[in-house]
C-alpha cells in the first residue's frame, strides 16, 4: 500500500492537496503505485497498446468538484491532435511521453476509491491530453469501471470523435464537451485543428442521450468575442437537453513553466486572465439561451 491508498476524500471544491502535482509535473509524476512496464520490448509494448491492456498515462489525481460531479480520480492520457494557445498540459501532447500503466492495474486502482465514489456520488474521469488517442485503452478502462459500478466520464475536444466506437459510449455516463470557439477561423487559431468534428460528436452523443457538461475557455483577445461566444452557444444549443451544464473556463496562467520546461513556444505569455466583469457577461450569453452556467 502507498499513501495514495490510505486519503480520505478529497476536500469540497477543487483539487485535493495531496494529489495536487507541482505546477511544473514532471513526467510520471502522480502515478505513484501504478506499475511501471520499462522491460517491454518496443514492439509488444505497441500491440499491447493497441488491444488496449496498456496505456500511456501522464498522472491522475483524486479531485472534488472539478472533472465531473463528486470525488473523481481524473486519468490524464498523453497524447492530443490539437495544440491549444492556452494548453495546461503541453506534456501531454506526445503519446511516447506518457507511462505504460497496464489497464487492469489501473482498474484495481479504481476499485479501492468505489467507497469514495459512491459516498461522494464521483467517479472517474478519463482526461488528457486526448482520451480518444487511446480508444482501445480507454474503451476497456470505461467498461471495466462501469462494471464496478463507478460513473464515468471522459473530457475530450471531441475532434476524434469517431474514435469513440458505440461500443465505448455505452460505458460512457457524462462527456464534458470543450468547444473552443465558435466559428472555424478562431477555432483554428486557438487549437490549429478544425472545429466539425466537435460538432459531430456532439451531435452523436445528443442523439444517443448522453449526458454532455460544455466547457468553454474564455481568453480575453483569443476567445471572448461575443460573436465567437454566441457562436459557441449556438453550437451547444444543437445538443438540447443532453446538455445539463455549461462551463465557462477563465483563462490562468497554470501551463507557462511546462511550456518553458519543454521549449515549446509559448505564444500566450502576456495574457492576463480575464477581468470578473467579463467572465459574467460571457456567462450571461450562455444563460440567454436557457443554458445552467457555472
Ligand atoms: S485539447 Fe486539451 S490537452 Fe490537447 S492541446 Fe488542447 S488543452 Fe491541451
Amino acid at each position: 500500500m502507498t499513501d495514495t491508498d490510505t486519503i480520505t476524500p478529497a476536500t469540497e471544491g477543487g483539487r485535493d492537496q495531496d494529489f495536487l502535482a507541482p505546477a511544473a509535473r514532471l513526467r510520471g509524476a502522480g502515478i505513484g503505485g501504478i506499475e511501471e512496464l520499462s522491460d517491454l520490448q518496443r514492439s509488444e509494448r505497441l500491440a499491447r497498446m493497441r488491444d488496449g491492456s496498456l496505456g500511456s498515462i501522464h498522472s491522475w489525481e483524486l479531485v472534488t468538484a472539478v472533472d465531473g460531479p463528486g470525488t473523481r480520480m481524473t486519468v490524464f492520457l498523453n497524447g492530443c491532435p490539437l495544440r491549444c494557445l492556452y494548453c495546461h498540459n503541453p506534456d501531454t501532447f506526445l503519446m511516447k511521453d506518457g507511462e505504460p500503466v497496464e489497464a487492469d492495474e489501473l482498474l484495481r486502482r479504481m476499485k479501492r476509491y468505489r467507497n469514495v465514489f459512491r459516498a461522494s456520488k464521483g467517479g472517474i474521469t478519463l482526461s488528457g491530453g486526448e482520451v480518444l488517442m487511446q480508444p482501445a485503452f480507454a474503451g476497456r478502462i470505461l467498461a471495466g469501471a462501469k462494471s464496478m459500478g463507478i460513473h464515468t466520464c471522459i473530457d475530450t475536444s471531441g475532434y476524434l470523435g469517431r474514435n469513440a466506437s458505440d461500443k465505448m459510449l455505452e460505458n460512457v455516463d457524462l462527456v464534458l464537451l470543450d468547444v473552443k470557439s465558435g466559428d472555424e477561423e478562431t477555432y483554428k487559431k486557438v487549437t490549429g485543428r478544425e472545429l466539425a468534428p466537435t460538432i459531430a460528436f456532439g451531435d452523436r452523443l445528443a442523439a444517443k442521450g448522453i449526458e454532455i457538461w460544455a466547457r468553454f475557455v474564455l481568453v480575453p483577445g483569443l476567445t471572448d468575442d461575443p460573436e465567437n461566444v454566441e457562436n459557441v452557444a449556438r453550437i451547444i444549443e444543437r445538443w438540447g437537453s443532453s446538455v445539463s451544464r455549461v462551463e465557462v473556463l477563465p483563462f490562468h496562467q497554470m501551463g507557462t513553466d511546462k511550456w518553458d520546461a519543454l521549449k515549446l513556444e509559448y505564444k500566450l505569455r502576456d495574457a492576463l486572465p480575464p477581468e470578473p466583469e467579463l467572465v459574467e457577461s460571457t456567462r450571461a450569453i450562455f444563460r440567454s439561451h436557457g443554458f445552467t452556467v457555472h
